[in-house]
């Protein structure tokens, strides 16, 4: 049906990789480009399908990328690099008239800010072009978004509080690792907190506020608010939301060794001299740490995300609603080799592209996942691998 060209080769590359090859229906020639092609033969020797091709490409470049492009001239992009890469990706495909989708919002290098300004910016020169951008459809965001619609559209006549819930409580017996891209990661986890009360943003201490959730299979575990990039759509499309926060677990031994980090200077972002050569700390800290990708192996327990939302129901009462997914990280690894991290992002960015594809996600300009249909999404989610299940009138404990 469609040519897909996937960019970037890590854990959620892999997994969108894999996914796309399952779906041999939709996706009948897959390309994947990274900065590394050894990274993407790698994957395509692992997954053994002949509908994979292999490119290398410099992200940052839009001449290389606009190259790439009318080399092999796919339908849509899933843009799985960086979030630094973003724009370029945008600018490529608008210059080739390829539809796009990510799964983070774009942040400069030198600041960690997380907004979708830029590329929100885009939307006029999409709608132009006639073109469908999808952003943020990883996990979170992603699903959560997609799940936040799908209780406005079957559940809720108002929905008054949004708590997104994001816990793993999967042990990978390391000492200290990143889930995912460790600078990317480590920027986000140490930004202050921020969450939305009544029209306004609300900051704290980074991890200042948290408190124990309890979360199914696993148990309580201790939450702490961060702040988080789908709140800022959520609360623009869903305006009768009057508080929005994001809650994600962190173990004792995993905050300590961030708080060294950061005491230590590990965590600056700014370029430092070193011996005549110039070198971003964090950078250099993510060349040391493990690689999120050969976490997979020793990977035990689940991950629990969703969303805890209340507000009234359809005929106007009190209601409390709790939509998530639990996701094994060995059986992620069975799967595709990487853990439940990496498949849980992977998986939905495979979805929302098979939306774009058959027409039930496409509409010109730019687009965060909850402006669309979640029904055909929601439907796919647990034949994909993602099962999702509700719990009405409970405790949200939030
Ligand atoms: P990795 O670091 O494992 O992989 C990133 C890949 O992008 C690598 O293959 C890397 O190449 C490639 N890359 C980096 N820079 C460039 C460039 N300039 N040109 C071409 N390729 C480049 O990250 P993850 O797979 O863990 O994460 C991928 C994305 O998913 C990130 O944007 C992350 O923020 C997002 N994410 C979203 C989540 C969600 O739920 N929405 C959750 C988790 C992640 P090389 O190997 O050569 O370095």
């Amino acid at each position: 049906m469609a040519k897909v060209l996937i960019i970037g080769a890590g854990g959620v590359g892999t997994v969108v990789a894999y996914k796309c090859a399952a779906n041999p229906e939709v996706f009948t020639e897959i390309v994947l480009a990274s900065r590394t092609r050894s990274k993407c033969d790698a994957v395509k020797k692992a997954i053994g399908s002949d509908r994979i091709t292999t490119d290398s490409v410099d992200a940052d470049s839009v001449e290389q990328l606009v190259e790439l492009f009318n080399r092999h001239k796919p339908e849509l992009v899933i843009n799985v690099a960086l979030p630094y890469q973003d724009l370029t990706i945008m600018d490529a495909c608008l210059e080739c008239g390829v539809n796009y989708l990510d799964t983070a919002n774009y942040e400069p290098r030198d600041e960690a800010h997380f907004e979708y300004s830029w590329q929100w910016a885009y939307r006029e020169k999409f709608e132009k072009a006639g073109l469908t951008a999808i952003l943020g459809c990883g996990f979170d965001p992603g699903v959560s978004g997609v799940f936040t619609a799908y209780a406005a559209k079957h559940y809720f006549s108002e929905m008054t509080t949004l708590d997104i819930v994001d816990c793993n409580a999967g042990n990978h017996g390391k000492a200290f690792a990143t889930n995912f891209n460790p600078e990317i990661n480590i920027r986000e986890i140490t930004q202050n907190g921020r969450y939305y009360q009544d029209g306004e943003w609300i900051t704290t201490g980074p991890l200042e506020i948290h408190k124990p959730l309890t979360y199914p299979n696993i148990g309580p575990r201790e939450s702490y608010l961060l702040y988080h990039e789908e709140l800022e759509s959520l609360v623009k499309n869903f305006p009768s939301i009057r508080r929005a926060r994001f809650w994600m677990t962190f173990g004792q031994e995993y905050l300590t060794h961030l708080r060294v980090i950061q005491n230590i200077g590990m965590a600056r972002i700014d370029e430092i001299d070193y011996n005549g050569t110039k070198i971003v700390p964090l950078q250099f800290l993510k060349a040391v740490l493990p690689n999120p990708q050969d976490l997979g192996e020793n990977y035990h327990g689940e991950t629990s995300i969703g969303c805890r939302i209340a507000g009234l129901d359809k005929d106007g009462k009190p209601l409390t609603y709790y939509i998530y997914n639990n996701c094994s990280h060995e059986e992620a690894y069975r799967e595709t080799g990487m853990q439940a991290v990496s498949y849980t992002t992977g998986v939905p960015a495979m979805i929302g592209a098979m939306m774009c594809l058959t027409g039930k996600w496409k509409r010109p300009g730019v687009w965060n996942v909850e402006e669309f249909d979640p029904d055909p999404f929601m439907e796919q989610l647990g034949k994909q691998g993602l099962p999702w299940h509700e719990v009405i009138n409970s405790d949200l404990e939030v």
